[in-house]
């Protein structure tokens, strides 16, 4: 399987890739199967079902309002978030929904989007299926959908013919990779950087311009993200009453910005507001980048933005460099473990994404293919264990800080990697696979079911 950069970095909305980008896709890709089967004309009744983790923290995440609005033919990367709290209002006042924006049908969302509490499906926790039927009653079709983490989708036949691979071959691209290893020793057999290699591999679906203008595009989002999170006040969504701070913080920061030559770890307060600026975003249902989990948005556009304002000599180059590389960091944990919280907790998200961003900072700062690796493994190991307990099922708390001390420790071990000749004990594959194995042995509620940890140890007000 090949994965590519745009696989790892994808646009979409918050609060969560595998909670609402991904049921969103599955929806959508349900009205593509009804036509193919070409039976949409005729459905006039549709239901759905949540299982496992999407019913259990799914109303917390939106996982409801990404089916409706999938269901009404919005894509997570096109519909407009300041549109969506209006659209799904209409709809429950006037139990009406828009299938595929193209004919009406009843929809009593109390009986026809049911939340499965405490039943999961075998093949992966977050499980949806839906249902469409005929004026009569009578099924016309149905299916069963996997959302995998990071906003991938599978459908049932999808994971019984080919799982994952049917993404792309690996003998599609010059320079195929299935873990950490092989990545180096390709990139030493071919005297390429770990971002050329890559890149090499994206001209396989898109143009070297094309490539450069589409990660340029992915950093806009990101940065526009950062600078609306700066801005925006108020309360955040989902009933915990928890105020917005990012656009305090930047008031305070900029108001005195003298302050900063006295405290030298100003820096620090920087990076913490951009990754809280992304996740309140986040939180509060706004345009983010995946990166590559929507929880875990705030760690790679903070740690960026600390390269684009805070090195010396940083550029556009680097900004291309960083992102491929951290893209290629990622497909290593997608290939070999997992980015989905609901099956390794925390450490699938946000030590992840602190893997991604520690690896391509290193990159981005002249760091070697074997510093890079260092980088991107300091940033798994310390975060090895981390379990994902949201209070109330929201992606707010520990959610929004934990992409604060995400970002700061990728910075640290950059820095770590940097300061080494890229030589060191345990490698990134090993990380990778003991990330998996700690996932495997970590207790369901510690893996997004807000049944554990701090989701039932603070009281919710
Ligand atoms: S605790 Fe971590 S994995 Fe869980 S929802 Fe929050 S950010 Fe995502």
């Amino acid at each position: 399987m090949s994965l590519s950069v745009f696989d790892l970095f994808k646009i979409g909305v918050g609060p969560s890739s595998s909670h609402t980008v991904g049921p969103m896709w599955a929806a959508y890709r349900f009205l593509d199967e009804l036509r193919q089967a070409g039976v949409f004309a005729q459905t006039k009744e549709v239901k759905a079902a949540l299982f496992g983790s999407l019913a259990m923290t799914g109303q917390g995440h939106a996982t409801d309002t990404a089916v409706l609005l999938g269901l009404m033919g919005e894509r997570p990367d096109l519909t407009d978030p300041d549109q969506i709290q209006q659209r799904i209002e209409q709809l429950r006042q006037s139990q009406t929904l828009q299938l595929g924006g193209e004919h009406s049908i009843p929809f009593d969302e109390a009986s026809h989007l049911q939340f499965m509490f405490g039943q999961s499906l075998p093949k992966h926790p977050n499980a949806m299926q839906l249902r469409a039927f005929d004026e009569a009653g009578i099924q016309l079709y149905q299916q069963t959908y996997y959302s995998v983490g990071g906003g991938f989708v599978l459908s049932e036949p999808e994971t019984e013919n080919a799982g994952d691979d049917r993404l792309r071959r690996d003998d599609d691209v010059p320079y195929p990779f299935r873990n950490a290893a092989e990545l180096l020793q390709q990139c030493k057999t071919h005297g390429l950087s770990i971002a050329a290699l890559v890149m090499e591999n994206e001209k396989t679906w898109r143009s070297p311009e094309q490539y450069r203008t589409e990660v340029l595009q992915i950093w806009q989002v990101m940065d526009a993200c950062i600078r609306r999170g700066c801005r925006e006040t108020g309360v955040l969504p989902g009933g915990l009453n928890l105020k917005r701070r990012a656009a305090k913080l930047y008031t305070e920061l900029t108001e005195r910005p003298e302050a900063g030559f006295k405290d030298q770890l100003t820096v620090m307060d920087w990076v913490n507001l951009y990754a809280m600026a992304v996740n309140e975003e986040n939180a509060a249902g706004g345009r983010v980048v995946t990166a590559p989990t929507n929880g875990a948005a705030g760690v790679i556009p903070a740690v960026l933005a600390y390269y684009d304002r805070f090195v010396p000599h940083s550029n556009e180059q680097g900004i291309i460099t960083f992102l491929t590389v951290a893209a290629a960091i990622g497909m290593l944990y997608k290939r070999n473990a997992s980015i989905s919280a609901a099956e390794v907790g925390c450490q699938g998200e946000i030590g992840v994404a602190c893997s991604m961003a520690a690896g391509a900072l290193c990159a981005a700062m002249g760091g070697s293919n074997e510093q890079i690796e260092n980088a991107a493994e300091i940033g798994m190991e310390h975060n090895l264990g981390l379990t994902c307990d949201p209070i109330k099922g929201l992606v707010q708390v520990p959610c929004i800080e934990r992409n604060t001390m995400g970002a700061i420790k990728a910075i640290n071990a950059a820095r770590l990697a940097l300061r080494g000749t890229g030589e060191h004990h345990v490698s990134l594959d090993s990380v990778i696979e003991t990330m998996r194995q700690t996932g495997v042995d970590m207790q369901d509620k510690y893996k997004e079911t807000a049944t554990g940890g701090l989701a039932v140890n603070v009281v919710n007000c």
